[in-house]
């Protein structure tokens, strides 16, 4: 598991996906640049997700609020208050943990165990193996599971309750029944604020304390009333934004999953109160159709609902999806309520209400919202992408099957040999198709190998010019996952290439 990653991250470098931020610097820790081809993928996902939310849907809309808030919004959504993470050392080994996700890796250990006897098991009885059974029966499962579930429920009770005590027993008991970090000496915990601090202004005296913001979800609260109003919106309706969120995480690993500057793409769903759970369930269904349409296997999906819950929601789930390193969440969903809003009428003074025309009657209205990371997304798309493929003449294929959708390139067009004519053609292709689709041209090395190149890279499609195209104006078009060519007009490339594309 842990080089499947560690291949991941050095393929993203090697193909031009994602830098170490400063890299010539020795990197700035858990911030990444998106090169060349990250830029396009991100912007693909971006997109489809834009698509989706905002022009599929009549009663959703797009905003793009700023990243400076007026300090007040912080106080207002409980930020400045609550939004810690519990932190803690070891003292022997110097290591800082953030004590929930240390336990959660703990329970990941347990989890690791479960899918070993799965695995085992299914080999064993083959066909015939049914895994719910095997899961509701096995003695050995159904108590590590039992486990699992058991520091998980205590996790949340003590987190909830500020216990922050017993969150340190719980790692102590933990460590000793499964060693992690080879030592016993833990710091208390401790609660630590996120978010990052800056100034406005330009003399000392005028400054005024600003954060970045630590989610775009306030963006959309603050200007409720302004886009309701503005846009004749009907509850219920929906405000969408992508853009920048800022965390000051106490550990950065694991790659662009949990960074320091990343992306999210939140959509903020109005209600009438007393209909929250009927559109939580809906947008929780409706979330895992959008992840499943990129055909990325229904297994590798799963909803994890929330103990605990944070201090504006009444319920929670996270959609998880199995990354190289386990199961971890990718996209929120909750319920929030009317916290935010009614808050921001508190703090600001300003009525935030709707006047409900059906009902006649004002109320602030209830939220639930659906919030997914942009980078974690792009890396949950990557990771599932590359793979390393057996060919029948013995040798391996790296291959990024990246959905054909989401790819930076659409298609490489390689001139078979850089003479008679034959790089003309190709520009001429070029030139037809780039109108629509990001295209690449190619003339380096033997075919195979720039076959291989467009493989790792990630391009669906590959259109070769050779000495017949001259004769009858065809060419061979390659496609990435089954390698199968076919000979077609030059004429029909731009739509069969749009077909496989197209959102
Ligand atoms: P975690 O528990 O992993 O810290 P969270 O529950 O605090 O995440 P939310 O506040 O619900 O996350 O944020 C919504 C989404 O934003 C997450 O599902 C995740 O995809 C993304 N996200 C949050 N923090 C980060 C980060 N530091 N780096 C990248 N993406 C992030």
């Amino acid at each position: 598991q842990e080089d499947d990653f560690k291949k991941v991250i050095s393929h993203a470098k090697e193909y031009g996906y994602v830098f170490q931020s400063s890299e010539i610097y020795d990197g700035l820790s858990a911030v990444y640049d998106y090169a060349q081809n990250g830029a396009e993928l991100k912007k693909n996902i971006r997109e489809y997700w834009w698509k989706a939310m905002v022009n599929l849907n009549e009663n959703i809309v797009g905003i793009d609020a700023a990243i400076f808030m007026h300090p007040t919004t912080w106080k207002a959504s409980g930020h400045v208050d609550a939004f810690n993470d519990p932190l803690i050392d070891n003292k022997d080994s110097k290591k800082r943990y953030r004590a929930d996700v240390l336990i959660e890796d703990y329970v990941a250990k347990i989890e690791a165990k479960i899918e070993k006897e799965v695995a085992k098991a299914s080999k064993r009885f083959g066909d015939t193996f049914d895994k719910k059974q095997f899961l509701a029966t096995n003695q050995r499962v159904v108590e590590y599971q039992e486990k699992a579930d058991a520091i998980l429920k205590r996790m949340g009770k003590s987190l909830e309750n500020e216990d922050l005590a017993d969150v340190k027993s719980l790692i102590e008991e933990l460590d000793i029944a499964c060693p992690m970090s080879g030592s016993k000496n833990w710091t208390d915990v401790k609660q630590f604020n996120l978010m990052f601090g800056t100034k406005l202004g330009a003399s000392a005296e005028s400054a005024m304390d600003l954060y970045l913001r630590p989610e775009t979800a306030q963006g959309i609260f603050v200007n409720f009333l302004n886009v309701q109003k503005t846009g004749r919106m009907k509850i219920p309706f929906g405000i969408a934004q992508t853009g920048k969120a800022f965390r000051n995480e106490i550990v950065a690993r694991q790659f662009i999953f949990r960074m320091r500057e990343f992306e999210q793409m939140e959509m903020q769903f109005f209600i009438r109160p007393g209909t929250q759970k009927e559109w939580y369930e809906k947008w929780k269904e409706n979330r895992l159709k959008w992840h499943l349409s990129l055909g990325m296997g229904e297994e590798n999906y799963r909803f994890h609902d929330h103990e605990k819950l944070a201090h504006y929601a009444d319920a929670a789930a996270d959609i998880e999806f199995r990354f190289p390193f386990g199961f971890k969440e990718l996209e929120g969903i909750h319920s929030r309520t009317d916290f935010d809003l009614s808050q921001h009428e508190k703090f600001s003074g300003k009525k935030l209400q709707y006047f409900d025309p059906e009902l006649k009657e004002s109320y602030v209205p209830y939220v639930v919202e659906t919030s997914i990371g942009l980078d974690r997304m792009f890396l949950a798309v990557f990771s599932n992408s590359l793979q390393e493929e057996e060919l029948e003449n013995n040798t391996t294929r790296t291959v990024l099957k990246l959905p054909a959708v989401l790819a930076p390139t659409k298609a490489a067009v390689l001139p078979l040999v850089k003479k008679d004519g034959l790089p003309d053609v190709a520009h001429k292709i070029i030139e037809d198709l780039k109108w629509d689709f990001n295209v690449i041209y190619d003339e380096k090395d033997a075919v195979g190998r720039r076959y291989r190149r467009q493989d790792a890279a990630g391009t669906p499609f590959c259109i070769t010019v050779d000495h017949q195209s001259l004769e009858d104006q065809t060419v061979t078009i390659r496609h990435r996952d089954t390698m199968e060519q076919h000979r077609v007009a030059i004429s029909e490339v731009k739509s069969i290439i749009h077909k496989e594309v197209d959102m």
